[in-house]
């Protein structure tokens, strides 16, 4: 069996020309089967190579235009002719576990120490083992070699592996949660990457905003119907970053359709977000329903240790000499995101090719004061905090600081307690007169139920770090 099937459309095409075309000249020509698909292409049998040079002449670009329409894809046609009987098609391609396994080994031999096995590629033939160019929406180095992995990330990586290795079947769908520059996109690329170059599966990868953008342009085109075929022929869809689904209803309307023709057909679908599904805000309930059947798992800041081994990683790639003491100064340093530590090291290795002069500890700490700030921002303003956090929740900031009581606001409101504690110096008094005047108890309290939380759901610290960027960032 092929991983590219236009099966469906080849039958589409034939009901239509059935009703295009006379019943004679149907009867006549259309006496064609459907072989096999490849990429881009079917294979039609025919009785005859002079049925053959005919049908090829009158109706192989119509055939090619109807699969156009259908699928969105530019499908070419061939005809071969037929052979007698195909009783013994020897169509199904052997077991090859022990290949599997190895190369599921090489795929993740400088990464985890543990990784879940067992997974078959039945779809690999012979042919499709030699190395596939890279594919056009993934980036090459995205892979799970690349990808370090610690405590922090060790369920998301494994499960990422056992996708790749067994698309559509082992946690479909899947979603991938967690603060920027966690390694979300790396780690979803890295299952396209892997599933392309074992499998060549049909892979679409496109973030939540161009699939939205796509979708724009296809209503206002009248191509929706490209845009449906695209996405539904998929083996593989990835989209990235959900989150920024939230208030598009008509494009959400459109995801959950393609969701569900996906799911049905069996095809894997992952997904991205900055939040657990279940603080997005304005998605449709039968989309989030979507999103949150399968597995969630999501990607927590990295270790010490872990930031320590993902910089010697990258510095290892690069090729140039840091010594160790500095990787360690960057690894205390910054903790809250993987890009960060990556945009640190950049800098290092550019200041150190520009003056042509070895790194040390003395210039790493002087080009990456600016980088690293003081442990606490005195000048972040309360203001500051609670536009952020309203924002975040959708909310008015009117309401945050305000005196209603709702679930919906006392949550967001006791975060944006917690994180002003964390990061300024203003008393527990000072923070209630600018939460609404209320009580140095309530500020207590509120802080109190956002580390009982916290305890009970570890994802709220990524929440959390996300909330104290954001406002850092604000006004720089
Ligand atoms: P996100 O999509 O969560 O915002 P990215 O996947 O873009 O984050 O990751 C940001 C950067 O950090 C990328 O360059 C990525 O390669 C790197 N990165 C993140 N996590 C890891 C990891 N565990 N090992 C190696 N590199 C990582
Ligand atoms: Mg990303």
């Amino acid at each position: 069996m092929g991983t590219w099937d236009y099966n469906i459309f080849w039958k589409e095409t034939l009901n239509q020309l059935k009703s295009e075309l006379s019943e004679q000249e149907f009867a006549m020509w259309f006496n064609m089967d459907y072989e096999t698909s490849g990429e881009q292409s079917v294979v039609l049998s025919v009785p005859s190579a002079f049925y053959r040079d005919q049908v090829k002449q009158r109706y192989q670009s119509k055939i090619e235009a109807k699969l156009f329409d259908l699928s969105g894809q530019h499908i070419g046609v061939d005809f071969e002719v037929r052979q007698r009987r195909k009783e013994d098609s020897p169509k199904a391609p052997a077991k090859e576990a022990a290949a599997a396994s190895s190369s599921l080994h090489d795929a993740v031999e400088s990464g985890p120490k543990v990784y879940l096995s067992g997974a078959s590629s039945h779809h690999r033939t012979e042919s499709q083992k030699t190395e596939r160019s890279s594919h056009p929406q993934l980036r090459k180095d995205y892979t799970f070699d690349n990808f370090v992995i610690g405590e922090n990330n060790s369920f998301a990586a494994n499960a990422a592996i056992a996708i790749a290795k067994n698309p559509g079947v082992a946690y479909n769908p899947c979603l991938i949660y967690g603060g920027v520059g966690l390694g979300k996109t790396h780690l979803m690329q890295a299952i396209g990457n892997l599933s392309w170059q074992e499998k060549g599966c049909k892979i679409i990868y496109i973030t939540a905003e161009n699939f939205t953008n796509e979708f724009v342009e296809a209503i206002k085109n009248s191509t929706t119907q490209h845009f449906k075929n695209k996405y539904r022929n998929a083996d593989m869809l990835l989209i990235d970053d959900i989150h920024f689904l939230q208030k598009k209803n008509e494009t959400q309307e459109e995801l959950f359709h393609t969701f569900n023709a996906l799911y049905d057909a069996n095809k894997q679908i992952i997904f991205t977000c900055d939040r657990p599904v279940s603080e997005l805000k304005n998605l449709s309930e039968r989309l989030r329903s979507r999103f949150e059947r399968g597995l969630n798992v999501d990607l927590q800041p990295p270790s010490y240790e872990t930031r320590c081994a993902i910089l010697s990683k990258k510095v290892e790639s690069r090729g140039v000499a840091i010594p160790h003491e500095i990787i360690n100064l960057i690894a205390k340093n910054i903790s809250s995101n993987v890009r960060d530590l990556e945009a640190s090291l950049t800098k290092l290795i550019a200041y150190a090719e520009l003056t042509k002069k070895p790194v040390t500890l003395e210039t790493a700490q002087q080009q990456l004061r600016d980088t690293f700030g003081s442990p606490k921002q005195n000048n972040v303003t309360i203001e500051t905090i609670q536009k952020v956090v309203a924002e975040y929740f959708s909310l008015s900031y009117a309401d945050l600081k305000g005196k209603k009581r709702t679930k919906a606001i006392s949550f967001p409101r006791q975060l944006a307690m917690y994180i002003a504690r964390e990061i300024t110096e203003y008393s527990t008094t000072e923070l209630g007169m600018e939460f609404g005047g209320r009580d140095h108890t309530t500020v207590m309290h509120g802080c109190q139920k956002i580390e009982e939380r916290l305890k009970a759901e570890p994802s709220l610290e990524s929440t959390i770090m996300k909330l104290t960027k954001l406002i850092k960032d604000y006004n720089s």
